[in-house]
């Protein structure tokens, strides 16, 4: 794997800065105010992905703030310029789903992906702006999709894996009707800046039982362990080197006022005194063809490029792992030449050992 590719497998688009939940972990800087996407910076946007999306699978993921707040006419104003061949999916608090949307989904085709941490107990960072729990609305929402028989995925953060939480946290998802779970230990990284550091026993226990839960009922597709464990099989197929891309997938954030960021959502609407804006271009001025063809240009993305090369001669999860993202680098240590930093432990290297650890406590006598 070496530099940037030009065309990226989806995009991601900003249809607002605002969100309507105030989570206490939430990274974005903008999310009190309500700056939406004009429906320009949609249809130059969708000039490029139409024609990616002719040759051969595209999605674009619509993220916010809560792209729910920017409101149905909006969102569809937005999504009018992209051709029937293009993916939609949704990341969303689930608090404003109802039959409307539910409506809208279904119309649209549009792919839903709630944001839940577990039962209740385990939602105490979810709040809304007046800072009250938000767990009941979040499942009016999950509720809504599930008697309209919409399938979802789940994205669950967690922000001190220990002991007796994995079990915990897959039966609850079991029963919540999800089909795919992404599990996120929590990252310091925007505007929140509580520490991630934990205690590696802590994590590799938590993952090496979410393996073994998962094991237990694999109804749920559960996306990190199923990266590990076909990061697992290529090895002992020998066949490792073929797990990561042969270049960095861009993955071009589109904010809402159509400035492109590479590489890592978090860092759109960031600035730094040696790094500027993170942008590498605004689709309202160029292409967004354009923009990727020169985003390895960008300062801070060669340096990051050069982060991924340490990675690479230094780490043994590198054939994993592929050098970490760009964000965590800049936000735990304020640069991205460095290499390891507390989200590559707790989410990669944690992780492959836990996977390992559930391997070993349950090999056959004979093996
Ligand atoms: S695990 Fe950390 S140090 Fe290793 S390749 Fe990934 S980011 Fe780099």
């Amino acid at each position: 794997m070496r530099g940037v590719a030009t065309v990226p497998s989806y995009v991601v688009m900003q249809p607002t800065t605002l969100c309507n939940l105030d989570c206490a972990y939430c990274y974005l800087p903008m999310r009190a105010a309500d700056r939406r996407m004009p429906v320009p910076v949609a249809e130059a946007v969708a000039a490029s992905v139409n024609v990616w999306a002719a040759a051969g699978r595209f999605s674009v993921v619509w993220h916010g703030g809560e792209p729910l707040a920017a409101g149905r006419d909006h969102l569809a104003a937005l999504l009018a310029p992209f051709g029937p061949e293009v993916e939609h999916h949704v990341q969303t608090n689930a608090t404003l789903i109802d039959d409307a949307w539910c409506d809208f989904f279904a119309e649209h085709r549009m792919r839903v992906s709630v944001s839940v941490d577990g039962p209740r107990e385990r939602n105490g960072d979810r709040v809304t702006r007046g800072g009250r729990p938000a767990y009941d609305r979040i499942m009016r929402g999950v509720t809504a999709l599930r008697r309209r028989g919409l399938p979802f995925s789940a994205l669950a953060v967690v922000s001190r894996p220990g002991p007796g939480l994995a079990t915990e946290l897959y039966d609850y998802f079991l029963d919540l009707g999800c089909d795919v779970l992404g599990v996120n230990i929590e990252e310091t990284e925007g505007v929140n800046t509580r520490d991630n550091a934990h205690p590696p026993a802590d994590v590799t226990a938590f993952w090496a039982e979410l393996v073994a839960a998962w094991r237990r009922d694999p109804r749920i597709h559960l996306r990190e362990v199923e990266w590990s464990l076909r990061y697992a099989a290529a090895v002992l197929d020998g066949v490792a080197d073929e797990v990561l891309p042969r270049q960095l997938d861009p993955i071009p954030t589109i904010a809402h006022d159509g400035s492109v960021t590479v590489l890592s959502p978090e860092l759109a609407g960031f600035t730094d005194p040696r790094y500027g804006d993170f942008s590498s271009g605004n689709v309202l001025e160029s292409p967004l063809t354009e923009i990727l063809a020169g985003a390895a240009g960008t300062p801070w993305v060669g340096e990051y490029l050069e982060g991924v090369e340490a990675c690479r001669s230094r780490c043994p999860y590198f054939g994993f792992c592929g050098g970490g993202h760009a964000a965590n680098r800049y936000f735990e240590l304020g640069r991205f030449d460095g290499t390891e930093t507390e989200h590559c432990r707790n989410s990669k290297i944690r992780l492959l050992e836990g996977v390992l650890e559930h391997a070993r406590d349950h090999q056959s006598p004979a093996a």
